[in-house]
């Protein structure tokens, strides 16, 4: 099994120890599960990792758009994770769970007057500024209100993380950050460093999503500190933040490999601890950003099978009850899934077909050559795993698709409702 809260009994799938036919059935489907004490799990397993190697000043954020709704952050605040967010969106439903937004880092790359008025009237800790453009906005608006905004700066290491094209973001050409290769970096520095409103932390930098490469975020870290050290010898400016974003990689189909947390956080500290010597540099206070492998494993997504099409000597297509609209991510970048088949589990999987959705979309595809068993048809449960990272918080209504609930299960017995699964009524709420 890909994650170790998946089991099978009786030939049914267990996920978080639940019976996930019969989940299917009380809930109906499609379905999001996500599972509570795996996300803990995984925020512990971080803040451990983070206390060891860095010391009581560093600091975790789990990345918001990962998967966005109150339940998280009021999670988020028991495990006294600070968060990123990318929206006066994501503030607003911070605010709404009783999130205490002095941990809060507002990221983007293009916040909005609005959205920046919006964050500072709110309290937001930090901005993290992504041009220079941001950076005067920031100072106009903290004049206006007079205060000092706390800030740091998004750059670009100039890292290929070798992870897709779409969430490759710490190029030199990426539309994200300023590049430090250009010289713009330093520019920005020296621009910002002269405002009157803005106290500059540090520094950030996030190279990718899904990186499982070997010393990408090492290599990231030795080009900030580098950087760190060189505004050290130009202004005298010693940044006190160094934060490494995130995008740690997780299992989605076997063939993955398994990242283990604490070893890729020792390697990482090991690096940064010996360039601060060779730069003779204080090590800054650590931050990292993990979404995806926080919460990615503890989601599963259940649906119910309609229509299995059988054209021989081409192909095989199993429709499910949702499809694109709850998790676009093969129609965006061709993502693997595991697809199991939750109620036929002993079963002998040699029936070859594309799971596909119910949208009027030929792209509307969860996964192509997924093994199924020969006798999968119509209210037959499908499992597709590791959906608790960018399925929710990207689902659309496509197709006039009411979106799936959010159950949460913990302990091994309790399920709940933390978002209540859409009505007719939604879909026409803005109507006039
Ligand atoms: C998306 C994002 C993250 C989280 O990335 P994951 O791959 O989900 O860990 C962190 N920081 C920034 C700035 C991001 O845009």
């Amino acid at each position: 099994m890909i994650c170790d809260n998946l089991t099978v009994k009786d030939g049914v799938l267990y996920f978080a120890g639940q019976n996930t036919v019969e989940l299917a059935k009380k809930y109906g489907t499609p379905l999001y599960l996500l599972d509570e004490d795996k996300i803990r799990e995984k925020c512990r397993i971080y803040k451990h990792a983070f206390e060891k190697h860095f010391g009581p000043g560093s600091q975790l954020l789990y990345a918001s758009k990962a998967n966005c709704f109150k339940q998280i952050y009021e999670i988020m605040t028991e495990e006294k994770m600070g968060i990123d967010v990318v929206s006066s969106g994501e503030i607003y439903v911070a605010l709404k769970a009783g999130y205490d937004l002095s941990d809060a880092y507002f990221h983007s790359n293009n916040k909005t007057d609005e959205d920046i008025s919006y964050a500072m009237e709110k309290g937001i800790g930090y901005f993290v500024a992504d041009n220079v453009e941001e950076v005067k906005a920031v100072e106009k608006e903290a004049a206006r209100r007079g205060i000092k905004q706390k800030l740091l700066l998004r750059l670009t290491p100039g890292i290929d993380p070798h992870t897709y094209e779409a969430i490759a973001t710490g190029k030199v050409d990426s539309k994200f950050g300023t590049p430090i290769e250009t010289g713009q970096a330093d520019e920005i520095v020296e621009f910002t460093l002269k405002q009157e409103h803005i106290l500059l932390e540090g520094f950030h930098c996030h190279v990718g999503s899904q990186v499982f490469g070997e010393d990408i975020f090492e290599r990231a870290a030795v080009v900030m500190l580098e950087f760190i050290a060189a505004m050290r010898d130009k202004y005298g400016y010693t940044a006190r933040v160094l934060d490494l974003g995130g995008g740690y990689g997780v299992r989605y189909i076997e063939s993955d490999p398994y990242l283990d947390i604490e070893i890729k956080v020792g390697q990482v500290a090991a690096s940064i601890k010996e360039t601060c010597r060779r730069l003779n540099l204080e090590m800054p206070e650590i931050h990292m950003e993990p979404g995806r492998s926080i919460v990615a494993d503890a989601g599963m997504t259940l649906y119910t099978v309609g229509t299995v099409k059988k054209i021989p000597g081409y192909k095989n297509y199993v429709s499910i009850d949702g499809g694109m609209p709850d998790n676009p991510r093969f129609a965006l970048y061709r993502s693997s899934y595991t697809c199991l088949p939750a109620n036929k589990m002993d079963e002998k999987c040699d029936f070859q077909c594309s799971v596909v959705g119910r949208c009027c979309e030929s792209g509307d595809i969860i996964q192509e050559h997924v093994m199924m068993p020969e006798s999968i048809g119509r209210y037959d449960t499908v499992a597709v795993c590791t959906t608790g990272a960018y399925n929710y918080s990207m689902a659309s209504n496509y197709n006039k698709l009411p979106r799936p609930p959010i159950v949460m299960l913990r302990g091994g017995r309790e399920s709940y409702v933390a978002v209540k699964r859409e009505s007719f009524e939604d879909l026409v709420r803005n109507d006039v």
